[in-house]
């Protein structure tokens, strides 16, 4: 199966040759010839597979041959987001995508001056890429109007539920005309997911191309179990002893991100942060350089880290495991994109026990554990069983007053235990 049987417009067949993509992906192959006859869709594909393509090209050419001429602050396809950066990346897509096409798109987010968005927004947008809130404050602006909307896509429509968009969504899609496409893309399919879909979707397809809530296959991977202390002397030993490279690492909060990253650069490693409290000019800068190999660590947070496409990266580090099992995977799915393989280690210290099993259990999978020699943890990571469970071990009857025999104590971990 060709880009041409599928039915996208020479101009488009004609840039995908130069972007080198020779075949359709499986969610293209499916969502493409859906979106060019105005189906609604709701799929379900992991990070990596294309699905940025599957909606951009058919949405590029309904736009290039349909439609009244753009009215003034007029949009055609609106793009919401979760993050400023996934933004960006979208809007570096469809501007590729798009080369041969007499189309504009842009993308607007908070965090930067909403003036210049206003003025650009004048002539009219055929694709504007947006977060919500920075969206709404420029429809209350009046700097958007939305009668020419024919499709609206909702990406990582997940995520943006999980960083509590909601009531800004459903002020959006009050601002909406009714009568419009609407593709829904998500990475995982909650129960929420599943009611905004009933209410925003006309029969749409539906698309599953992975089983939800599986890990990236292509990429291998496995936690290294080790005191919570150690971590980053841990990985600053993998770093050298392992000859990582490129290498995006992720931890828990802005302030570990903080830390982390100084630690790496007082003991000369290249590295950058990015995370919410860093402005956007900042994010971005971090970003460019590490997709540039000018920085060889990238240490982020969850909120940032969203979306981010990084051509063939080799390696992703957790730090800290996710507090939301789903991130997990999202995680991870930044590398082994695109039919590459790729590597993604977690160091686990004793209290990340719960994670861990949440982690195993939604991915149905029990991750493999290798100690590094060295780093062996004086506090043990609790057993996980094949599903991913937590071992309990039964409590003993308590007895006050002994203290507890020599050589032996006990790390709580909430209602369960082990000893060591
Ligand atoms: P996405 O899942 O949309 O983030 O895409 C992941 C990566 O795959 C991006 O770097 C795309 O440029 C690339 N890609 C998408 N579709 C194809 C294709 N049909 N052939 C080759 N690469 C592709």
């Amino acid at each position: 199966m060709t880009f041409a049987t599928l039915g996208l417009i020479d101009p488009l067949q004609r840039t995908l040759v130069t972007l080198g993509y020779h075949a359709p992906t499986p969610i293209q192959l499916q969502a493409i010839p859906a979106v060019l006859k105005g189906r609604d869709l709701m799929a379900a594909a992991q990070t990596g597979t294309g699905k940025t393509a599957g909606f951009a090209l058919p949405l590029l050419q309904r736009l290039t041959q349909e439609g009244p001429k753009l009215q003034s602050n007029a949009v055609r396809a609106l793009v919401l987001v979760p993050t400023r950066e996934l933004a960006e990346q979208l809007l570096h897509s469809f501007n590729a995508y798009a080369q041969d096409l007499p189309l504009r798109s842009y993308a607007v987010y908070g965090g930067v001056a909403i003036n210049p968005q206003m003025m650009a927004l004048r002539k009219g947008t055929d694709v504007l890429i947006a977060t919500p809130g920075r969206l709404l404050d420029l429809y209350r602006q009046n700097a958007l109007k939305f009668d020419q909307l024919q499709t609206l896509v909702l990406d990582e429509a997940d995520r943006m539920l999980d960083l509590g968009f909601a009531d800004e969504l459903d002020q959006v899609f009050a601002a909406l005309p009714r009568q419009r496409q609407t593709l829904l893309f998500s990475a995982t399919f909650s129960s929420a997911i599943r009611v905004l879909a009933s209410e925003l979707l006309r029969d749409p397809l539906l698309i599953d191309i992975s089983p939800p809530n599986t890990a990236a296959k292509l990429v291998r991977q496995w936690i290294i179990p080790v005191d919570k202390k150690r971590k980053t002397e841990l990985f600053m030993h993998l770093l050298r002893h392992h000859q990582w490279g490129q290498v995006l690492v992720f931890a828990k909060t802005r302030n570990s991100v903080d830390q982390l990253t100084d630690s790496l650069t007082a003991q000369g490693f290249k590295a950058d942060a990015i995370h919410g409290d860093r402005p956007q000019p900042s994010r971005l800068r971090a970003l460019t350089r590490f997709k540039a190999a000018e920085v060889q660590i990238l240490v982020a947070t969850d909120v940032a880290a969203r979306g981010l496409d990084i051509d063939a990266l080799p390696l992703v580090v957790n730090f800290d495991l996710p507090i939301v099992a789903e991130d997990y995977i999202h995680r991870i799915g930044r590398t082994g994109r695109a039919g590459a393989s790729g590597d993604a280690v977690s160091l686990v210290s004793a209290d990340e026990a719960r994670q861990l099993a949440a982690i195993e259990t939604l991915t149905q999978a029990l991750l493999k554990r290798e100690v590094e020699p060295g780093f062996e943890p004086e506090h043990k990571v609790p057993v996980t069983a094949p599903g991913g469970q937590l071992i309990k071990k039964p409590k003993k009857p308590k007895k006050p007053k002994s203290a507890p025999a020599k050589g032996k104590s006990r790390i709580h971990l909430g209602n369960w235990f082990e000893e060591k």
